[in-house]
């Protein structure tokens, strides 16, 4: 086990609660200093809970009008959802309709 930085105190092993955001996380494994209360994460631990934030978290989905701009349907796009497809401005993308569904795609 590691030891506190601090204290020299060797870590034991607790469960906490984890916030993100709205999101709170129960239950989490985390290391903790006997002594001083300083608490941290493996590596391991934090992958755990990257996971477990990712199946709690609801999939993006904002409204949006459809605008126009010199009188072509336009769209503009969320930040947060440019983001979520590891795009950015001037990337490429894919536009494609499925059923009553307009895809966009990151051209790979
Ligand atoms: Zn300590």
């Amino acid at each position: 086990m590691p030891k506190c930085p601090k204290c020299k105190t060797e870590y034991v092993e607790v469960e906490v609660d984890f916030e993100y955001g709205d999101i709170i996380l129960r239950n989490v494994k985390a290391l903790k200093c006997p002594k001083c209360g300083e608490e941290l994460f493996t590596p391991e631990q934090y992958r755990i809970i990257r996971e477990r934030i990712r199946s709690v978290a609801q999939p993006l989905k904002l409204k949006r009008k459809i605008s126009t701009a010199g009188k072509k349907p336009i769209v503009y796009l969320p930040e947060d959802v440019v983001k979520a497809i590891n795009a950015k401005v001037g990337d490429e993308i894919d536009i494609y309709v499925e059923g009553n569904k307009i895809i966009i795609e990151k051209t790979a």
